[in-house]
């Protein structure tokens, strides 16, 4: 009997299979799993099964992979094969602030309790990657989807996007960063052609990206529908082969954007691993449960059985798709979530206080109740619930907290409301159209009513409509919609106490400004957005947001507009699709193709360089207290190639309440041999002071931050001569320089 049973024992050991085994190396349990896999299996990773779900390895217990949008907090659960919501009654969930409010908090360490907070409800609702976060760069104001992303300074973009990666995916979600790369537009995504110098590409577009994936480390990302050199970018050798896999070693997995797969070569031999949400067939419908006819399904198998395409290629995407799936879905260790708990909602809240940007007060701001007897809340915004609309980052919230709520519980029943202007439902790629006389009377209500007010606070701005801001449309205009700018302007005609307290993702166009004693500057703030704005209000909270992007004054003073619509949204070109011309035979379809005319200087590169003044920079925001920067003090005058520059500097509180600051540093090449913009900024840091406190900031400078992508050589170059460090509150309001040498 004995040997039998240790025959039996031993066997057992034996068959547990080591892809089963948490602990071994996680490239011994790929290797395992993949050998154990028949060609079909290991197709089948590489596509879609339902709108947001691929599938695993059944027959060896390996899980499906379920993904949600992404990136502000968890989507409601959408319908298996058509893009309806399910209507579950237990998928609501907290919405976080927009990825534009995280940017303009300049806190890192906000970024990371975001990242953590919201892959505790992806894991809560069972998803494998989080579809997020975004970081494309905020290049003109009427990109649709800028709240989305994190600004416009790849600095600023690299240091917010690594906490939110590595936070998110301590929970075994995965971190989807998107959309890679230069998608800068929603009008013609899908088949726009972006033309983009070798330096833009390196010094601007792709820095963020290459910190999520080297810093952040982030398990997948996500291919962005335009073309970028003739070839889309969800199967674009250069970007997925060559630089994200090439140079930047990522082993994740490269998901498509829904719909962003074009060819099934391309796709397989250019770096794709998972091809979702495309149509089935290969046009502009779906069939039902299509998924055999994706690109990378059976198509893909035939060229591989054919020989057409060698097996190394499947292998090499099921390695990638199965380390994922140890990472997220089969990780044993990850625990099982939470949502809507009181840490995320006070996450949320943090991360929305610090995120408004006050950007002028004539001392009005913060109100004091008891001088005012009425106030007249004005606005669309004040009681929209803004997580709704805006496409793919909608989020059906459990709770949602308005401003006109908020206010109320401030300041009681002295809050008056007057809608003053109607914006019409949040729908995908259509508007309501509202009668002028509806607008008119609206109009005419509200500016009667702030006759009689004692203060104003005006929370209008942009939403989540079509052709606001929102995914698939860009904005038609850089003026606020809805005739707001009448509206405000009739009203200040009748009342000077006005604050503007605008909620909106995108920088827009300001005539009223002079008029106006105080303006905020809020973005999609999600379920306790509203608790955040009245706070900053009321002065409960001192606001410490600062300007991710530059406000131009005029549309034409934004680089990447001043060119006109070469450069934005491009234009359509004639195109040879003969093969001929090295294209598939392939006729009737038109071309449009944009040159990112302003290259390297993009937001406060090209109002800084050009001498053409922002009307608010980037880096811009104010206190209710004021700062004072002190001397700073260099460690040294001259830096080598090993070396580094510390600089202390102290800041004060000089005012009456406590207050935090972002200092930000700038480092400026006074002469080189390529072109660079003025300044660029290399640093920041945000001190909290109590009134009266002086802290410390300290920075560093190493060559790393002296560098420009040399696009002949391809590579980094710091060159020798002289810099200057800019120590300063905004972009443009510099108050330390440092003049140092690099030898
Ligand atoms: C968007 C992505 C999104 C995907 C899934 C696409 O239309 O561009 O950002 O993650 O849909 O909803």
């Amino acid at each position: 009997m004995a040997p039998a049973v240790i025959g039996i024992v031993f066997s057992a050991t034996a068959a547990a299979p080591v892809y089963t085994d948490k602990n071994a190396p996680i490239e011994k349990r790929v290797e395992d799993a993949l050998s154990r896999m028949t060609l079909e299996e290991k197709v089948a990773l590489c596509h879609a099964q339902s709108k947001f779900s691929s599938p695993g390895v059944e027959r060896l217990g390996i899980p499906e992979i379920w993904m949600s949008d992404g990136p502000h907090g968890v989507r409601a659960e959408i319908n298996w094969n058509d893009w309806g919501y399910s209507n579950w009654t237990n998928d609501s969930i907290t919405a976080f602030p927009a990825l534009t409010a995280l940017a303009a908090t300049w806190n890192p360490a906000l970024s990371g309790l975001y990242g953590k907070s919201v892959g505790e409800e992806a894991l809560y609702r069972e998803k494998d990657i989080l579809l997020g976060p975004g970081v494309n760069i905020y290049r003109t104001p009427l990109n649709g989807r800028n709240f989305e992303y994190m600004g416009e300074d790849p600095y600023l973009a690299g240091e917010m996007v690594v906490p939110y990666v590595k936070e998110l995916q301590k929970n075994g979600v995965a971190a989807c960063v998107k959309h890679f790369a230069l998608n800068n537009q929603e009008q013609w995504r899908g088949e726009v052609d972006v033309n983009v110098s070798d330096r833009a590409l390196y010094e601007i577009y792709l820095p963020a990206f290459k910190k999520a994936v080297e810093d952040g480390g982030a398990w997948s990302i996500m291919g962005s529908y335009n073309k970028v050199d003739g070839q889309h970018a969800c199967h674009n050798k250069r970007l997925l082969q060559d630089i994200l896999r090439g140079e930047w070693g990522f082993d994740g997995v490269v998901v498509t954007d829904w719909g962003g797969a074009h060819d099934t070569k391309e796709a397989a031999l250019n770096g794709l691993d998972i091809e979702m949400g495309s149509y089935t067939n290969g046009l502009t419908s779906e069939s039902n449960f299509g998924y055999n006819n994706y690109y990378l399904a059976d198509p893909f198998l035939q060229m591989v059985k054919e020989g057409e395409i060698p097996e190394s290629v499947v292998d090499d995407k099921a390695r990638n798709i199965l380390r994922l799936i140890f990472r997220t879905a089969m990780n044993t260790d990850k625990g099982f979530g939470s949502k809507c708990t009181p840490e995320h909602y006070a996450a949320a809240k943090m991360i929305g206080d610090e995120s408004i940007v006050l950007l002028k007060n004539n001392g009005i701001l913060p109100i004091d109740p008891s001088k005012y007897g009425s106030i007249l809340v004005v606005g669309d915004n004040a009681v929209r619930n803004l997580t709704q609309g805006g496409g793919s980052s909608e989020l059906k919230t459990k709770d949602y907290i308005s401003p006109l709520s908020a206010l109320q519980s401030v300041y009681g029943d002295k809050v008056k409301f007057a809608q003053g202007y109607v914006a019409g439902r949040p729908m995908y790629g259509h508007v309501d159209q509202i009668p002028q006389a509806v607008q008119d009377s609206l109009r005419a209500q509200a500016v009667a009513m702030a006759k009689d007010a004692d203060v104003v606070i005006y929370v209008g701005g942009l939403n989540k409509n079509a052709w606001q801001d929102c995914e698939s449309t860009d904005r038609e205009s850089y003026e606020l919609p809805f005739g707001q700018n009448q509206l405000i302007e009739e009203i200040i005609a009748v009342n000077p106490n006005v604050v503007i307290a605008n909620i909106t993702g995108n920088a827009y166009e300001m005539p009223w400004v002079n008029k106006v004693p105080a303006i905020l500057h809020a973005s999609y703030l999600g379920t306790m957005g509203g608790a955040s704005l009245a706070d900053v209000i009321s002065g409960e909270v001192n606001p410490s947001g600062k300007l991710p992007y530059s406000i131009p004054v005029k549309l034409n003073d934004c680089g990447a507009n001043y060119y006109g619509e070469a450069s934005y949204p491009g234009v359509i070109a004639d195109y040879d699709y003969s093969p001929a011309k090295g294209g598939p035979a392939v006729k009737g379809k038109e071309q449009p193709t944009q040159t990112y005319m302003e290259d390297i200087l993009v937001g406060y590169r090209w109002h800084d360089t050009k001498k053409i003044p922002a009307l608010f920079p980037f880096g811009y925001g104010l206190s209710y207290t004021d700062f004072e920067y002190g001397k700073p003090v260099a460690s040294a005058k001259v830096l080598d190639e090993n070396g580094k520059i510390e600089i202390e500097m102290p800041v004060t509180n000089r005012g009456n309440v406590e207050g935090s600051e972002v200092v930000q540093l700038y480092i400026s090449d006074l002469k080189s041999s390529l072109p660079r913009p003025v300044k660029e900024l290399k640093g920041f840091d945000k001190v909290k002071l109590a009134p009266g406190e002086t802290k410390t900031v300290k920075f560093q400078i190493t060559p790393e931050e002296l560098k420009f992508f040399d696009d002949k050589a391809h590579e980094w170059v710091a060159e020798p001569g002289k810099f200057k460090a800019l120590v300063g509150a905004s972009s443009t309001d510099i108050r330390q320089t440092i003049p140092f040498e690099y030898k």
